[in-house]
């Protein structure tokens, strides 16, 4: 029904309503500034050229056909699930990019055991391919998780806020969002839907509906390293969480961005 509407995004009501839908996702990802008039202006035959230029821009970084069109792929590939973190953060928004410090604690928030193993097994799969080692702690850590609602706390004082200024939305859509490293080495909090079907275990693919915890995590894990997304497709930082991917491992593309970030690992001695 949506791409039916998308097909003729300008002719009527019902479907400038979609283009809403577009525009907010093209804002809400960083493409488009929220000062661009687009929605109101595009019905009535109005400058459209920036909501186009977002659009190519999307297309351009996603490494599909940059039409400047809603067609069929791009729409695709917009109604998948994904991380809620922006695909072009580079804003007004200051951080440094990465930990001054090797060795960072992490704490699940009321995870289980199931959760715990999970992070561990991604914490483990970055410091495979880096110099930096992570550990459990319950204590101070520097990388703090947790569930939230669509409205949703920093569990921590890592900001000065204790709300979260980033909404999660629900079934689908957004399954989470992380913070980038600041320049103090301050503490800083990944944020997991807490209303997806998450599957909890690693390696086997989930079943329909069900988001595998291990990539969602492995994912927000490499925005609080300081990485941001790819456009590369078979990478674990390709903004589309891909419950679907065989390997349990970091693409070369992710490794490429750690090791760039941190170095190369330790030489294991024998
Ligand atoms: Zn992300
Ligand atoms: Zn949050």
């Amino acid at each position: 029904m949506l791409f039916l509407l998308l097909l003729i995004p300008f002719v009527s009501a019902s479907a400038d309503y979609d283009v809403q839908i577009v525009t907010q996702y093209l804002q809400t990802y960083g493409y488009l500034t929220h000062d661009n008039k687009t929605v109101s202006s595009i019905g009535v035959g109005g400058n459209s050229s920036s909501f186009q230029e977002a659009l190519i821009k999307f297309q351009d970084f996603f490494r599909i056909e940059a039409t400047g069109e809603l067609d069929n792929e791009t729409i695709t590939i917009m109604k998948k699930p994904r991380c809620g973190v922006k695909d072009y953060p580079q804003s007004f928004t200051l951080y440094d990019t990465k930990w001054k410090k090797n060795k960072l604690g992490w704490k699940f928030v009321y995870g289980n055991q199931q959760d715990k193993s999970i992070a561990e097994k991604c914490f483990a799969e970055w410091a495979r391919h880096t110099n930096m080692t992570f550990f459990m702690d319950e204590r101070k850590p520097d990388i703090v998780i947790s569930y939230g609602s669509v409205k949703h706390r920093n569990f921590y004082r890592c900001k000065n806020s204790s709300a979260c200024p980033f909404n999660l939305d629900g079934p689908g859509g957004v399954l989470g969002h992380a913070f980038f490293p600041d320049s103090s080495n301050n503490c800083i909090e990944i944020h997991l839907d807490n209303t997806e079907n998450w599957f909890k275990e690693v390696g086997t693919f989930p079943p329909q509906n069900y988001h595998s915890l291990y990539y969602t995590l492995l994912h927000e894990i490499g925005h609080s390293l300081g990485i941001e997304h790819t456009g590369v497709n078979t990478a674990v930082m390709y903004p589309s969480l891909n419950d679907n991917r065989k390997s349990v491992e970091l693409d070369q593309d992710d490794i490429n961005a750690i090791q760039s970030l941190y170095g190369l690992p330790p030489v294991k001695r024998r």
